[in-house]
């Protein structure tokens, strides 16, 4: 079951940061017995402990210190379906992949692990409406189990939230080798522990899901202006407008687009999507997620009017009902994956280069405000930067690419000035891609000693001997 590591599994040794690590052997258990044996076997040897989903992740969370590596992906089963009240409950293996997911609840058919579903109960879901798990990272391959261990988000965020509110329960191998079950309850400290924990405090095996009812009529928009501080000051009036049916608000800068623009020409998924309009400095895009079509039509005609006071040609601004919409939602995830394009181009020439992104809430300053500090640093810097994210707590990901390493210790220090006023502001300060490795120092300088010592705490009270992800937001003796 465990295997010693080789240049065969050379990929299993970084994530998506781009940062590598090592190790010594790997694993790719298929049943919760099998992980318990090989955690058991560590435990027994004191070996530390890896844990990896899809390993998408943006700052080296499943990236390993050392030791083993314990990867999830092949644990990828739906498990079994009850209900609670009306709420359908679905358990997963953790290795399940966001479209794997989204595939079964559309087709309302699933491969279960065992054959022990109710089979009124299944007769029941398929013949109701149609169900979705709202949590949306955007990334179609990440799994279950990551998304939860990052507390995820994505663009659906501004109705919907962090995935810790779909999460009904997870059970998880602790670091002796034993199983625990932790419920999302308020006073349940293993639950917070693990929801965002970043798999410091053991290996979840199955994520049991509260499923929302699809809204009958979903529709993606896409706004442009030919001034940012249009587009942002857009989002503040959309977020005063506060339709009950707005699902997404988010924007993009001028740069991000000329990105996605690029990426187009050699990324085929792409292709189908018209070009962005040439004087496009700003975009804004949404989901509306409505009850029925007077609903979105009134929600849809609300931002309409008010993006054409802010002076957007409703001729150039894109629209797609539906199942059709994935295709916008492509538009706003090429964002990230060009700018982690470009950071490979740049790499080739200069490894030492990592991802500098911002991950932070502003919560109390205007979305323009917070759009416009970021845009003077940036233009005072000379850096090239990119602006773009959600609008909830104004959660921009502010990315920027250093090409030397006089650049790269200008980007960290604006890191650190953005993440100041986050903390003065009382922001979320990682707020869905984790600390991991990548940001440990950001995290260290950025959090009150209290919460770093109530971190340490539960690290001590859940893997005494320091065993989980070596090396993930905090080291042993800080
Ligand atoms: C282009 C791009 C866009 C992205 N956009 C978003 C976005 O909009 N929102 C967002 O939230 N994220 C985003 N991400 C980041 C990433 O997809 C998420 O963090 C995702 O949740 C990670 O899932 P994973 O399966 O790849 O986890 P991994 O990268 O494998 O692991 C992430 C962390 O979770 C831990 N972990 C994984 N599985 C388990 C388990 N079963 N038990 C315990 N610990 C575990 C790992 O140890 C690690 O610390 C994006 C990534 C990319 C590449």
């Amino acid at each position: 079951m465990t295997i010693e590591m080789s240049d065969q599994y050379a990929s299993y040794l970084h994530d998506e940061s781009r940062l590598t690590g090592e190790a010594r052997s790997i694993s790719f258990p298929e049943t919760e017995p099998e992980a318990i044996e090989i955690v058991r076997s560590c435990y027994e040897r004191q070996v530390p402990i890896t844990v990896q989903g899809s390993r998408t992740g943006l700052c080296g969370g499943a990236v390993p210190c050392g030791g083993h590596i314990l990867n999830l992906s092949r644990m990828a089963a739906p498990l079994s379906l009850e209900k609670e009240g009306d709420t359908f409950l679905l358990t997963v293996q953790p290795g399940l992949m966001l479209s794997a997911l989204g595939n079964s609840l559309r087709a309302r058919r699933f491969e279960w692990a065992f054959d022990c579903v109710d089979s009124g109960l299944e007769k029941e879901f398929k013949s109701g409406p149609e169900m979705f798990w709202p949590p949306d990272p955007s990334e179609l391959t990440a799994s279950i189990g990551g998304i939860v261990s990052t507390n995820g988000r994505g663009p659906g965020a501004f109705k919907y939230g962090s995935a810790c509110a779909h999460v009904h329960s997870v059970r998880l191998i602790t670091a002796d080798g034993n199983i625990a079950e932790a419920v999302n309850q308020p006073d349940n400290p293993l639950f917070s522990a693990v929801i965002g924990g970043e798999g410091m405090f053991g290996a979840i095996t199955a994520v049991t899901l509260r499923l929302s009812p699809k809204p009958p009529e979903m529709w993606g928009i896409c706004f442009f202006f030919n001034d940012e501080n249009s587009a942002a000051a857009f989002i503040d009036k959309a977020k005063s407008l506060n339709p009950t049916s707005l699902a997404a608000l988010d924007f993009l800068d001028g740069a991000s687009m000329k990105m996605v623009d690029e990426l187009k020409k050699v990324a085929a998924k792409l292709r189908e999507l018209p070009d962005t309009p040439e004087n496009a400095a700003g975009a804004v895009y949404m989901e509306i997620h409505a009850d029925d079509e007077a609903q979105l039509e009134e929600t849809a005609g609300q931002l309409m009017e008010a993006a054409e006071e802010l002076g957007s040609d409703m001729d150039s601004s894109w629209s797609l009902a539906g199942d059709e919409m994935e295709k916008l939602r492509l538009f706003r995830h090429a964002v990230p994956e060009a700018l982690n394009a470009a950071l490979d181009r740049i790499r080739q020439k200069n490894p030492e280069i990592h991802k500098t992104a911002g991950d932070f809430t502003w919560p109390e300053s205007s979305f323009g405000q917070t759009v416009q500090i970021f845009r003077q640093d940036i233009s005072q810097s000379g850096l090239d930067g990119f602006i773009f994210g959600h609008s909830t707590d104004n959660h921009l990901h502010v990315n920027l690419l250093p090409g030397s390493q006089g650049e790269k210790e200008k980007a960290l220090s604006l890191m650190e000035k953005w993440l100041k006023i986050s903390r003065e502001q009382g922001g979320s300060l990682f707020r869905e891609h984790g600390v991991g490795k990548l940001k440990k120092k950001l995290y260290a300088a950025a959090q009150p000693p209290e919460e770093i010592a109530a971190v340490v705490r539960l690290k001590e009270t859940f893997d005494p001997s320091w065993l989980w992800n070596p090396g993930n937001k905090i080291d042993r003796g800080e």
